[in-house]
Order: structure tokens, then C-alpha cells, then sequence
């Protein structure tokens, strides 16, 4: 197929700081794909005059890297121009105002809707804007990206979702909003899509492209006689604006590589329990990757997580706790290798010690949120023991067969739970479904396909 690599790509983008009584950690792995199509943005301070204002995004490009780099590299400034120019009008100086007036300002219900129309302008004048380069309008761009975008005023949080990427805010170890997908079976989305002429098969528009609202994609954005936001797939972001507590601990926004593996509800258990246990947000995020990846993720990851002051803290019994867990594994990685010698593999170390059924395993994460300690064990222990890696219809040496077989029915299970809470995924259909109904296509190696419509 050429869609993916013998083994995943695991070398990682990292970043954290903090700013604004936040602070944040990202990480970004390729993967089993073939290239890596995910980007980010993270701005501390927009201008002098939102000195006290955040900006968060992750895009999750497909067809290309183009779309999704170009996006990270310029919404947030065609955002903030178009809200320059506009909070003028409205006589509040964005640009180089009075900090605190203008975050008095954003309070104002009539001024945040304003702010609210920019933030859709700035995504649709983006989709305009790469129309109009060079490398558009000389030889196509076929990219295109999701964008989740959240903009943190000190009394607010503004999410901006355009696709299946997501974002989560967690309130009192529970879900206060969470983003949601743009998927073509969606009842708005499939009436768009429909009234602009074409149809939903297999659960994506026309019959290839799995998400209904992004930036890029331009073959799915010809018919001349529609809207921008009428077409068969819209950059139109849904904004949703929630006020922030005190009560507020996180925020997360992660591509549907993270998604695909873990549900919403999943994602709080194991970060709530993973901020008892480490206070660095890198190391966490890298841990979340490494337990999707480990869990079953094919795809791209990249993840962002922020905190709010009164996120979980350390805390000296879980720490604790976690220190004996880790002992626990290593001495029992040491005894397989005593018997096994150099002929140890992952593979086997984590079928013997999954049956050990480990207590105070990570929170929603299992065995696999401690393939990141087990590899690393191993790698000591066993320098240079060879892992198969295979082609790239079965899992590799990383993703282990036995591991592999629990995973798939945990993910069927996890599958159906969500279909019987109403959101149907496709998560099965991104590689089998596709490749079977879309054989001969081996130039493609995304699940976000665009052969034009
Ligand atoms: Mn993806």
C-alpha cells in the first residue's frame, strides 16, 4: 500500500512554557504514516493589548503537509488583523490599547459575538488567501487540514472547530465542553453537502473525504454559484464561547489520532490521574502519544495540553504508588530476561506481564501506558535484541501480536459503546474499508483521501 511504515516513526516534537497563569506542554510523533501532516500553534500574549490572551491550535493535515503548516503558520494572524481593524471601529485598541480595558472589553456580549464573526472570517479568508498563492493557482494545492483552535481571554474560552480534531476543557475531573467532529453523516453536514450537489457513501463525502469542514481541500470547493460555506466541504469553524471558573483544571487539543484510540471520557481519567503523577506536561503528553500509539493509533499524533491553576497537583501518594508500579515491571522485565536471555522480546514481555493483571495501572491507559517504561527497560536489558518489524498489514515489532489481538477487541467494545451513545465513528473504516473499496489507489496514503468529487 505504501500507506504506512514498517514501524512507527517515534522520534518526537516537543515544546512547553507558560504564560498567563497557564502553563503547557506538546508533543508531536509521525507514526505509522508515511509522512507527518500535523501542525501547531501556541501564542502566549496576541499584542500589547492581549498582553493577557492565548492562542492554542493543532491542525491535522491530509493529502499533503502544505494546507496544515501554512495554516499554523498564518490563521492566528489573519484572525487578529481582521479583529484589529474591526475592535477600531468598536473603539477598543486591540493592537496597542489598554490591556486592561480591552479585556474588559472582550466581556461585553455584543463585542464577543464581533470577535466571534472574525474568528470565521479569519478561517474562511484563509482558504481565500491559499487560492491566490502561486503554488494554488500554478499547480493546485490538493492538501488540506482540520483546525481546532481555542483563544483563552482571562474570563473565557473560545473554541473554533473546523473538522474531526478535537479539544476537551475539563472541569472538576469531568467534561465541561468538549469540540464537536464535522463528520459527512452528520445531519447538517450531509444536507450541505447534499445541496451542493454530491453525497455521503461509506460515511464520507462523496464516497472519499472522511471529514466535512476543513481548510484546503479545494477540489471539494468548485461550484462557483455557492458560498464559500455552502459548498461540499466548509471551512466555516463552529465557535463555541464558555466561560471560564475557578473550578477549571485543563484544557486538551489533540488530532483524531488521539481520538481514534481513547474517548473523551478516557482522556480525563488518564490525564486527571497522570498530573497526580508528573509535573511535567511534555512528559505527559509524550505518554499519551506513546499509549495511543500503543493502543492502536496508525495515525499522525500531536497533542497539546494546558493547564489552569487549579489543575491536579502532584501528589506524593500517587507518585509513590506509581514508583512501586515501576519497580514492579522492571523486576519482572529482569526475571523474563534471566530466563530468555538475548532472545527477548517486547512482544513476549508484554503478553507475560499483561497476564499479571498490574494493580494501579495508569487510569484508562492499562499496560499500554507503560510500553514507553518497557521499552526503555528492555533496551537496557537487552541492547540488542532484534524486534521484527513487518510489512505493514500486520502491526510490527512495536505493536505486539498478542497486545494487538486485546486491542482490537477493546477498541470494537469502546466502538460500540460510542455507537450506542449516539456518535457512530469510522474508525474501522480509515484503512481496511477504504483500501478494499479503493484498491487501485496507491498514490494516496491518507484515510482523508481526496480524489476529486
Ligand atoms: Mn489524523
Amino acid at each position: 500500500m505504501g500507506a504506512f511504515l514498517g514501524k512507527p516513526k517515534r522520534e518526537k516534537e516537543f515544546e512547553s512554557g507558560e504564560g498567563n497563569g497557564l502553563r503547557y506542554g506538546l508533543c508531536a510523533m509521525q507514526g505509522w504514516r508515511v509522512e507527518m501532516e500535523d501542525a501547531h500553534c501556541v501564542k502566549i500574549g496576541l499584542s500589547k493589548a492581549l498582553a493577557n490572551n492565548s492562542f492554542f491550535a493543532v491542525f491535522d493535515g491530509h493529502a499533503g503537509d502544505f494546507v496544515s503548516k501554512y495554516s499554523s503558520e498564518h490563521l492566528i494572524n489573519i484572525i487578529l488583523n481582521l479583529w484589529y481593524s474591526e475592535s477600531e471601529n468598536l473603539g477598543v485598541d486591540s493592537l496597542n490599547g489598554d490591556v486592561l480595558k480591552i479585556d474588559a472589553a472582550l466581556e461585553d456580549p455584543e463585542i464577543l459575538e464581533k470577535f466571534k464573526q472574525k474568528v470565521i472570517e479569519g478561517f474562511l479568508k484563509i482558504d481565500t488567501d491559499m487560492k491566490s498563492l502561486p503554488v494554488y493557482t500554478e499547480k493546485g494545492i490538493r492538501s488540506g487540514t482540520t483546525a481546532v483552535a481555542t483563544f483563552l481571554t482571562p474570563k473565557k474560552v473560545i473554541f473554533a472547530n473546523c473538522g474531526d480534531s478535537r479539544a476537551l476543557l475539563c472541569s472538576k475531573n469531568t467534561i465541561k465542553f468538549a469540540t464537536s467532529d464535522h463528520k459527512p453523516y452528520n445531519e447538517e453536514e450531509r444536507k450541505r453537502i447534499e445541496n451542493a450537489g454530491g453525497s455521503v457513501m461509506i460515511q464520507r463525502v462523496n464516497g472519499t473525504l472522511a471529514v466535512s469542514r476543513a481548510l484546503g481541500d479545494f477540489d471539494y470547493k468548485n461550484s462557483p454559484q455557492l458560498p464559500a460555506t455552502a459548498q461540499l466541504v466548509s471551512a466555516k469553524p463552529e465557535v463555541d464561547i464558555i466561560e471560564r471558573s475557578e473550578d477549571d483544571q485543563y484544557l486538551l487539543l489533540a488530532c483524531d489520532g488521539i481520538w481514534d484510540v481513547m474517548s473523551n471520557e478516557e482522556i480525563v481519567e488518564y490525564i486527571t490521574s497522570r498530573l497526580l503523577v508528573h509535573s511535567d506536561l511534555k512528559v505527559i503528553v509524550e505518554e499519551l502519544l506513546e499509549t495511543c500509539l500503543a493502543k492502536g493509533s496508525r495515525d499522525n499524533m500531536s497533542a497539546i495540553l494546558i493547564t489552569f491553576p487549579n489543575a491536579p497537583k502532584l501528589c506524593q501518594e500517587a507518585v509513590e504508588k506509581e514508583a512501586v508500579l515501576d519497580a514492579r515491571i522492571k523486576e519482572e522485565i529482569e526475571k523474563i530476561v534471566k530466563v530468555h536471555g538475548q532472545d527477548t522480546k517486547l512482544n513476549m514481555v508484554c503478553d507475560t506481564l499483561r497476564e499479571f493483571n498490574l494493580p494501579d495501572l495508569p487510569a484508562c491507559g492499562g499496560i499500554q501506558a507503560k510500553m514507553l517504561l518497557i521499552e526503555r527497560t528492555l533496551d537496557i536489558l537487552v541492547p540488542e535484541r532484534h524486534e521484527e518489524t513487518t510489512d505493514n498489514t500486520s502491526s510490527g515489532g512495536f505493536n505486539l501480536p498478542g497486545i494487538v489481538r486485546q486491542l482490537a477487541q477493546e477498541r470494537e467494545l469502546s466502538y460500540q459503546r460510542r455507537a450506542a451513545g449516539g456518535a457512530i465513528r469510522d474508525e474501522f473504516d480509515d484503512e481496511d474499508n477504504r483500501f478494499e473499496l479503493f484498491s487501485d489507489d496507491d498514490d494516496d496514503d491518507d484515510d482523508k483521501d481526496v480524489t476529486p468529487p
